[in-house]
């Protein structure tokens, strides 16, 4: 499988759990490299644009007003088939859903505050990526 790129955020109930390290520990532990990272605090602008895909569901206004609660660290992960590892390093979007051992399973409050965002498809991670990086803060 070829080594690709994903993009994560450690979002704003981690972050106010202190949990970045800990995350970042099972992220680690599955075989990917944290290749980029920065702590933020997104704007309703930039939420609601990264989350557009999501506009006209019931839960849209209460995920931009999360996104938004806190401070998030977004990330950029490097491995093979990092895409799909992540995902399953993350777990179901329900954490009653999620598998044992998986970032949602372990520390995710509900469906909505759960802890962590990862890209659907290698396309969208590129896209995702763009949003929050340039190039040079990339180091592989
Ligand atoms: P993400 O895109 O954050 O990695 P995901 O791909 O597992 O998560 P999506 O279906 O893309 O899940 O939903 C995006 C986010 O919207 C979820 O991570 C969650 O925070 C929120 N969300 C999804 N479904 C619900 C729901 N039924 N109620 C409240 N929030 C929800
Ligand atoms: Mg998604």
């Amino acid at each position: 499988m070829a080594v690709e790129r994903t993009f994560s955020i450690i979002k704003p109930d981690a972050t106010a759990r202190n949990l970045t390290g800990a995350v970042n520990a099972l992220i680690e532990k599955a075989g990917l490299r944290i290749v980029a990272q920065k702590r933020i605090r997104m704007t309703r602008e930039h939420a609601e644009t990264f989350y557009a895909v999501h506009k006209a569901r019931p839960f849209f206004g209460e995920l931009v007003d999360f996104m938004i609660s806190g401070p998030v660290v977004v990330q950029v992960l490097e491995g093979e088939g990092a895409v799909l590892r992540y995902r399953d390093v993350m777990g179901a979007t329900d954490p009653s859903k999620a598998a044992e051992g998986t970032i949602r399973k372990v520390h995710a409050r509900s469906i909505g505050e759960n802890s962590v965002h990862g890209s659907d498809a290698p396309e969208t991670a590129a896209i995702e990526i763009a949003q929050f990086f340039s190039g040079n803060e990339i180091v592989g």
